[in-house]
This record gives C-alpha cells, sequence and structure tokens, in this order.
C-alpha cells in the first residue's frame, strides 16, 4: 500500500507575510493568522465582492465613496453583512490602528461563504465579512513613477459587462492575469485590455486615460467605476480641463499627447511608453504631472480625510510606530 506523509496538525505556512492586521469572525489578528476555510465560495467560485481603499499619512482618502461602492456591490450580488457604515468604518480604522501603519492599503471583502450543508444553492450560503491593513502598495514602482509605465495594449477582451457587472468590484481576474503574462512577453510592465468593440476597457487593477488636444479621455463602459477615476473628473472640473467618459480607440490611445492610469494602489501613475512607441514625447506631460501632485495635494483635505486614531505608545506618547 502507498504510504501517505503523517497528517500535520501543525499550521505554520511558509510564505512570509507582509506586517498587517486583519478583522474576522469577529476578532482582530495578526494578517497571517487570517484564514478562510477551502470550502468558502469566495474562494471556490470568486463569489464576493471587495473594495481596496487607502491611508497616508494617519487618513483615508474618500472612505465615504468606497463604502458605497462596497455596499451599492453587496446589495447587487444579493449579500448582506451585519455591519452597518459606522460599523465596517470602526473595523476598518481598527484594522489600521492594530498594524500602526501610517501609509496602509485596505481590503474589505464579503464573501459568499459557505453553506453549512454544502448545498449549492448560494442563498444558503452564510456571508462573511474580512478586512485587512498591510503595507501601502503601488502598481507602479519608484523607477516607473518617475520615468513612466510601459504597457502592452492587448487583443484580450476584459470579461464583457453583460456577463459580470464590473460597476461591483469583484475578483474575475484571470483576463487580467492573462494580459500581464502577455505584456510581460512583449517586454511591457502592464496590460490594456479591449472592450468586445475592440476599444479601451481598463488594465490589472487601474483605469485608463489619454490627453488629446489638453481634453482627457477615459472609456465610459465595461470598467470599475475607480474612485481615483472620480478624483480625476473632480480635479478636472476644479482646474477646468475638460474630462469626458467615452469610446477610447486603441489609436487614439497610441496617438495621444499624454496617457495615465489611476488606481487607489498607486494614485495618478504616468505611461510613457506603449507597446514599445514612446507617448507624446516621451516623457511624463503637464496635465499628467499636474493630476498627479493635486492628488497627493487632495489628502490633506479635511473633508477626503478619515482620521485614524491611533494607541498612544506607553513609553514615548507617540502615535502607532
Ligand atoms: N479597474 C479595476 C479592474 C480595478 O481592480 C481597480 C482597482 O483595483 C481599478 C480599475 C481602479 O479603481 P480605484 O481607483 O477605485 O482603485
Amino acid at each position: 500500500m502507498r504510504k501517505f506523509p503523517r497528517l500535520s496538525t501543525c499550521h505554520e505556512d511558509p510564505t512570509p507575510y507582509p506586517p498587517g492586521t486583519a478583522y474576522m469572525d469577529g476578532q482582530y489578528l495578526p494578517i497571517g493568522e487570517a484564514r478562510i476555510s477551502v470550502l468558502d465560495n469566495g474562494f471556490l467560485h470568486s463569489d464576493a465582492t471587495y473594495d481596496v481603499a487607502h491611508v497616508w499619512n494617519g487618513a483615508f482618502l474618500r472612505l465615504n465613496d468606497h463604502l458605497d461602492r462596497f455596499f451599492a456591490g453587496l446589495d447587487k450580488l444579493h449579500m448582506t453583512i451585519p455591519y452597518d457604515r459606522a460599523q465596517v468604518t470602526e473595523i476598518l480604522c481598527n484594522c489600521v490602528a492594530l498594524s500602526g501603519l501610517q501609509n496602509a492599503y485596505v481590503e474589505f471583502i464579503c464573501t459568499r461563504g459557505l453553506s453549512p450543508r454544502f448545498s449549492r444553492d448560494p442563498r444558503d450560503c452564510q456571508n462573511r465579512f474580512i478586512a485587512f491593513a498591510i503595507p501601502f502598495g503601488s502598481i507602479a514602482n519608484p523607477a516607473q513613477l518617475k520615468h513612466g509605465l510601459h504597457v502592452a495594449i492587448t487583443d484580450l477582451l476584459r470579461i464583457p459587462p453583460a456577463s459580470v457587472d464590473p460597476t461591483v468590484k469583484n475578483y474575475h481576474w484571470l483576463d487580467l492575469v492573462k494580459g500581464l503574462y502577455a505584456a510581460y512577453a512583449r517586454g511591457a510592465d502592464t496590460a490594456i485590455l479591449v472592450d468586445g468593440a475592440g476599444n479601451i476597457a481598463e488594465g490589472p487593477g487601474f483605469n485608463v486615460f489619454a490627453v488629446k488636444n489638453g481634453a482627457i479621455l477615459t472609456p465610459k463602459n465595461g470598467v470599475l467605476q475607480g474612485i481615483t477615476r472620480q478624483t480625476i473628473f473632480d480635479l478636472s472640473a476644479a482646474l477646468q480641463v475638460s474630462c469626458t467618459a467615452g469610446t477610447l480607440s486603441p489609436a487614439a490611445l497610441i496617438t495621444a499627447e499624454e496617457v495615465f492610469v489611476t488606481s487607489t494602489a498607486g494614485g495618478v501613475m504616468p505611461v510613457t511608453r506603449i507597446d514599445g512607441q514612446p507617448v507624446g514625447s516621451g516623457k511624463i506631460g503637464p496635465i499628467t504631472a499636474r493630476m498627479t501632485e493635486q492628488y497627493w495635494r487632495l489628502h490633506d483635505d479635511p473633508q477626503m480625510r478619515t482620521v485614524v486614531e491611533y494607541p498612544k505608545m506607553p513609553d514615548t506618547g507617540t502615535p502607532g510606530a
């Protein structure tokens, strides 16, 4: 008879985890100890919605907008959680405060959960809420932020909105991951996927913007309505720069004067090369630079901030380490 290795009761995971704090099942715990059942439909079927907000210098940016999107997603997916907005806010702030992180990436998730009898009916599942705070991360690394990203326009079709509603933030990422591999094979940093008509959709974790004749254009349909995308609309209105959502063809993107992408994970990120060719002058353009500057300045606006209260350190009295 074939011998199987002895069953171990040890739950140690060899994967190194970043520092951070998670919340699940009514308790806060180190991020490396936050685990879900392999029977959770969030894991088995990607049956989940989530949101990602960030904390910069001890305060969330536009947390209310992230909460609006998250709660709207729950409704659309027929999911419920036992917490209201104020309680979710408290949980998120506690995750950040307990982690001590001044700059954090904060994800909150609702999975379909599992049914006690492993029924295949999603209505039988107990939905599960999870939140965590880990160090802030950006899609673009410091060199890419300084010199611009190199993107590949792939012919991969972003999952159509008639199949999965892109306004519900979701984990249907196999098309995006495929796009990343296609981009790497072409020597690019990241990928842009197209919609059913061959026009620009979005990329792995970001919305796309093109600047032509001083006006900004971003895809209207088939994309996540990013909170950072909304910030670009707001900043454009304040700066009296035209910014519209419409059809953006690959040809229009390639011939744009400037291109940038936006995400909570990194903010406004310049694109200076598409498929090996320079965008405009090949340097970060003035509108991209202005939007980037204004975006980071917005982090000081009290109306945009939800301040985290960190526990006082007993010895020095300084906020979280
Ligand atoms: N598009 C997709 C597919 C995303 O996953 C994200 C963020 O993760 C975005 C766009 C940008 O959205 P936001 O600005 O809200 O981070």
